[in-house]
């Protein structure tokens, strides 16, 4: 039996290459300390591997910012704006992935999305028609050739044909049919070039097909295919995750590849697909069964009782992961804090490779050996994790409690007259930067190095200074800034009973950007207030209404390791009382609008549309409603969105009841509007007016017109002024002029009158 993995993480298990990155962006060092940074660290992940006999080690995994972004640089889909900027080749990626302001000009990044149901985000590629498909980039024969040298034969990894073409924006009049003989050959070039500098395996990655694919989608995965590989000289393994096949089982069988990657984690049929149809004898199965998504140890006996199952259809199968190790953190190693009573449950990327070297022991010799049994044990004995009050108080949660009352335009009424806010109100979401005097007082307190006063004086000062700020940038509806919060999930994770916490365990969320997602251990509840004292402070120094501030429940959960051993649904549900009753605690110490942020709703929405509702939308939508139907008709509810489509989920979005809600568009080109038009959304609304992703600074002009251009779409009484996202990665010198630009915007518009 062999072992293989799909992806490894490639940020550093300390960050490292964000830190190189951040401080090159500064200019503050050369590219070739950056490259110098970036090479070391995929020798260290090729050797890790190794140590751990991988049999089938990726290789252009790695990247600066992100593969999709690679794979277009790969082939010259580089819109005319960057090349224009005549900066050289990483600058010109770096201003795709990130915009550019400087003296060769000023273009804005590309659109950043969602990939699939992760909380990672990949930049996409646009195709406009001055666009020729040709392969002109060389990484991946630079990072093969480099682990060749080193003494690794790698599996180097391309995004698949299929997936790209379905995941390019045309920004053009071309089309997929149009481009599908450039980008064939292009793919046949890089089968060839590898052939040449002899590797044996190339995996493209499809995650596409794991969707509900129309007829047309399998004819073109087809035609792509069949001319792909049809004169291949390496080994060709098609890899799919985050879901099974069983749209185009039998395509993809057919077709002439070497070896075929499933996902029998998120894949819930792969197995019954595999058992009723078969498995060709010339293939092999590469059969994805450490989850590359959940911190959780693998069951072996589990594993093995599924590797047993498919040994009698599959004659050569390969132990996978199921999907890039991406999306779990680096190693337990750095978890010095962690008891072991937790700790001997996980298993981060590098303990996973070390679970796949046991499986394949495990199976290769047949015996239950030592790690067989400590594993097994292990699931076998009591979790301590069962909190029967929590169990309990949701059972008897009934259908009124997930009803807000009076309706929507009642509160509205209300409202309006209560607030008495200007037109177009201007906002932020939440956060305000986190400069590094506030990190360092936060890790401080954490260290013991300063006293809890002095931990919440200094927070108080800063909440003052942007309390003060936003009163001199003229905003309409105050924050207090979250200087609290290292990360709006890990935050309210900490205060929860139920949750347990990771010192180093960071995970890639785009770009430099990581995420350290907390671990939802047990049953979760609410001990005590968690934001209550900042927020009133807040509003003690102003007039101005502060909104309250809280992270709501399917977030919490989405952007958490969850549980493997009871629902989503229920936990879910669990969050949301604890988060009511921080709601609840807010409306009674006088707060009058309090935001309930959804940035992750739609991540863990099912791949296939089939799914959505029965296995999401069904809890998700009601947790949310649960967290604020206790409120008085006066108390607004705000929540927020992250970047992400959301035309096709609209109208769960509008049941969430919320009375304001914000979006990011900006970085997607307001298709919203449309859908938000079409369908009569009900609730007030800003799309996001500029893009914090990026340190560009959009001038009045530009904010005002895309402004006029939203009134085209939503009427003045619902629209709201905001930026799209939290201002906490941001540096002050770009926030205060971008949001002094956004009011002075807001301010002509309501002056000129003229938006109609
Ligand atoms: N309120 C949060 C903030 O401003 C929202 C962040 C987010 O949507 N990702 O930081
Ligand atoms: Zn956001």
């Amino acid at each position: 039996m062999k072992t293989s993995v799909i992806g490894y993480p490639r940020i550093g298990s300390l960050r490292e290459l964000k830190f190189v990155s951040e401080k090159y962006f500064k200019n503050e060092i050369t590219v070739d300390n950056l490259e110098k940074t970036a090479a070391e660290l995929r020798k260290q992940h090729l050797n890790i591997q190794k140590q751990n006999n991988i049999d089938f080690i990726p290789s252009n995994d790695f990247s600066f910012y992100d593969n999709m972004l690679d794979t277009a640089v790969l082939f010259d889909i580089i819109p005319k704006r960057y090349k224009n900027l005549k900066l050289s080749d990483i600058d010109t990626y770096f201003a795709m992935a990130r915009g550019y302001q400087g003296k060769n000009g000023d273009v804005k990044a590309l659109a950043m999305k969602k990939w699939f149901n992760t909380n990672y985000h990949y930049i996409v590629p646009e195709f406009d028609d001055n666009t020729k498909i040709t392969l002109k980039g060389s990484k991946p024969f630079d990072e093969f050739l480099e682990a060749k040298a080193l003494g690794i034969k790698t599996v180097p990894v391309i995004i698949g044909a299929f997936t790209l073409l379905k995941l390019i924006r045309f920004s053009g009049n071309k089309r997929i049919y149009d481009i599908i003989d450039e980008i064939t050959s292009a793919y046949r070039e890089i089968i060839d070039k590898f052939s040449k500098i002899e590797a044996k395996w190339i995996q493209f990655s499809e995650p596409y097909i794991v969707h509900d694919l129309e007829s047309e989608d399998i004819k073109l995965l087809n035609c792509l295919y069949k001319d792909i590989i049809k004169e291949k000289k390496v080994k060709i393994l098609l890899q799919t995750y985050f879901g099974d096949i069983r749209d185009c089982f039998d395509e993809v069988l057919s077709l002439d590849f070497d070896g075929i990657g499933l996902d029998f984690i998120e894949g819930k049929e792969s197995l019954s697909l595999i058992k009723e149809k078969g498995f060709p004898e010339n293939k092999t199965l590469f059969a994805g069964v450490v989850n590359g998504k959940n911190i959780w140890k693998n069951n072996y006996a589990k594993t093995c009782k599924t590797i047993e199952e498919l040994k009698k259809y599959c004659s050569e199968i390969v132990i996978n992961t199921s999907c890039s190790l991406l999306h779990v953190p680096y190693t337990l190693k750095n978890e010095t804090k962690l008891e072991e009573k937790y700790k001997k449950y996980f298993a981060f990327a590098e303990e996973k490779l070390s679970e796949l070297n046991d499986l394949k022991y495990i199976i290769d010799s047949d015996t239950k050996t030592e790690a067989y049994k400590n594993n097994y044990s292990l699931f076998n004995s009591e979790r301590d994790c069962i909190d029967k009050n929590i169990r309990k108080r949701i059972s008897e949660i009934n259908e009124k409690d997930f009803i807000r009352l009076p309706d929507f335009n009642k509160r509205r009424k209300l409202q309006k007259e209560k607030f008495n806010l200007p037109l177009f109100p201007t906002t932020t979401i939440g956060s305000f930067p986190q400069t590094a005097d506030v990190k360092s007082n936060r890790s401080s307190y954490k260290k013991g190095k300063i006293s809890k006063e002095e931990y919440i004086d200094f927070n108080r000062r800063k909440i003052a200074e942007c309390i003060a700020l936003q009163e001199e940038i003229g905003l309409d509806i105050f924050v207090h800034g979250e200087y609290e919060r290292n990360d709006m999930v890990e935050y309210f994770g900490e205060n929860l009973k139920g949750y347990i916490f990771t010192e180093k365990a960071w995970v890639q969320s785009y770009g430099t950007r990581c995420v350290k997602p907390p671990i939802i251990w047990g049953d979760i509840s609410r001990e005590k207030a968690i934001t209550v004292d900042w927020s009133v402070y807040a509003q003690s120094l102003t007039d101005k209404l502060v909104k309250g501030m809280l992270t709501g429940p399917v977030t919490i959960l989405n952007w958490s390791f969850p549980r493997e051993d009871i629902s989503l649904k229920e936990c879910a549900y669990q969050i949301a009382l604890a988060i009511r009753d921080e709601v609840l605690e807010l409306e009674t110490n006088g707060i009058k609008i309090i935001q309930i942020d959804e940035a992750a709703l739609r991540e863990k929405l099912p791949l296939r549309k089939s799914d959505w509702q029965k296995e999401y939308l069904d809890w998700a939508i009601p947790a949310f409603r649960l967290v604020h139907s206790g409120v008085k008709a006066e108390t607004q509810i705000h929540t927020h969105m992250c970047y992400s489509e959301f035309t096709d989920i609209i109208s769960a979005i509008d049941n969430m009841d919320a009375d304001v809600i914000t979006f990011e568009t900006s970085r997607s080109d307001l298709h919203i509007l449309d859908s938000l038009k079409e369908n009569n959304f009900k609730t007030e609304v800003s799309p996001g007016v500029y893009d914090i992703h990026s340190p560009r600074i959009p001038s009045v002009d530009e904010i005002k017109s895309e402004l006029l251009q939203m009134l085209n779409k939503i009427s003045s009484e619902k629209l709201w002024v905001n930026p799209d996202c939290g201002l906490k990665t941001r540096g002050t010198d770009e926030t205060i002029p971008s949001l002094k630009n956004m009011v002075k915007a807001a301010k002509l518009l309501r002056k000129e009158n003229n938006y109609r």
